[in-house]
């Protein structure tokens, strides 16, 4: 990019930024509460360092990875900017829990205890505390990772008591194009969480779920963190709602 695309590109993120805040706001008033209740993400999976830093200069400060060498690259090349944070949205091995521990504020993607117990043990090892979300696959599909909604219910408990790992919250995936089923499993996530908080007592306040198709449905329903890619980024996609 030159220097006059990186400035048209910069104004881009800039305006799909107030957009999007624009879009949050509305639906978190639909569902009794302020846009700024809600976390934005940008999915900076797609894009290199130099988008990255012209998202920064947008206004964007926080931004998830899906892939645990992309993140270190991205870590790397966003040391100087002020306030940036990240978070890790993708699958992760057990055997590369290390390179992630220590370098995220969330990890949203624990879909198995045995990772969690992965990620606690060497959290401890290195005697600090990694803040987690508990993947769940709430609307059954095969293609999805995560718990299924009844083994969480059944089964929390043993991870509650690992010492390394903070639970806070529960994370999921919409089927994709079917706006009515979206819904569905935004509104099944938060009931699974106001189930499992009234039985464990903890808060998992974090709802993290909406992408770039489906936001303001799971804003409306509840979600305080999107997680939103191609909105952000991509020049050429097109908003599917509102
Ligand atoms: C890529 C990705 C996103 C962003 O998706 P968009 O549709 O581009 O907004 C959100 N969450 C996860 C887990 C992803 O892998």
């Amino acid at each position: 990019m030159d220097e006059i695309e990186r400035g048209a590109y910069r104004a881009q993120l800039r305006s799909r930024r107030e957009e999007i805040l624009q879009r949050i706001d509305e639906a978190a008033r639909a569902s009794g509460r302020q846009g700024s209740e809600v976390g934005l993400l940008a999915v900076s999976k797609t894009v290199g360092p130099l988008e990255l830093r012209l998202a920064w200069e947008a206004g964007f400060r926080a931004f998830a990875e899906n892939r645990p060498q992309e993140l270190s690259r991205k870590l790397e090349a966003a040391r100087d900017l002020a306030g940036v944070r990240f978070d890790m949205i993708g699958n992760l091995q057990t055997n590369k829990v290390n390179q992630v521990i220590g370098k995220v504020e969330l990890v949203h993607s624990v879909s198995s205890e045995r990772l969690a117990d992965a990620i606690a043990r060497r959290s401890l090892a290195r005697q600090i505390t990694t803040r987690v979300l508990l993947e769940v696959n709430v609307s059954g599909e095969a293609s999805k990772s995560g718990f299924a909604p009844e083994e969480l219910e059944g089964g929390i408990e043993g991870m509650l008591d690992l010492e390394g790992i903070e639970i806070c919250g529960l994370m999921t995936m919409a089927p994709k194009g079917m706006p009515d089923e979206a819904r569905r499993c935004f509104f099944g996530l938060r009931e699974l969480r106001d189930g499992l908080r009234a039985r464990t007592g903890l808060g998992l306040d974090v709802l993290s779920c909406g992408m770039s198709d489906d936001f303001q449905i799971a804003v409306e329903e509840g979600s305080n963190l999107v997680r939103l890619g191609r909105t952000i980024f991509d020049p050429n996609y097109v908003p599917k709602q509102g």
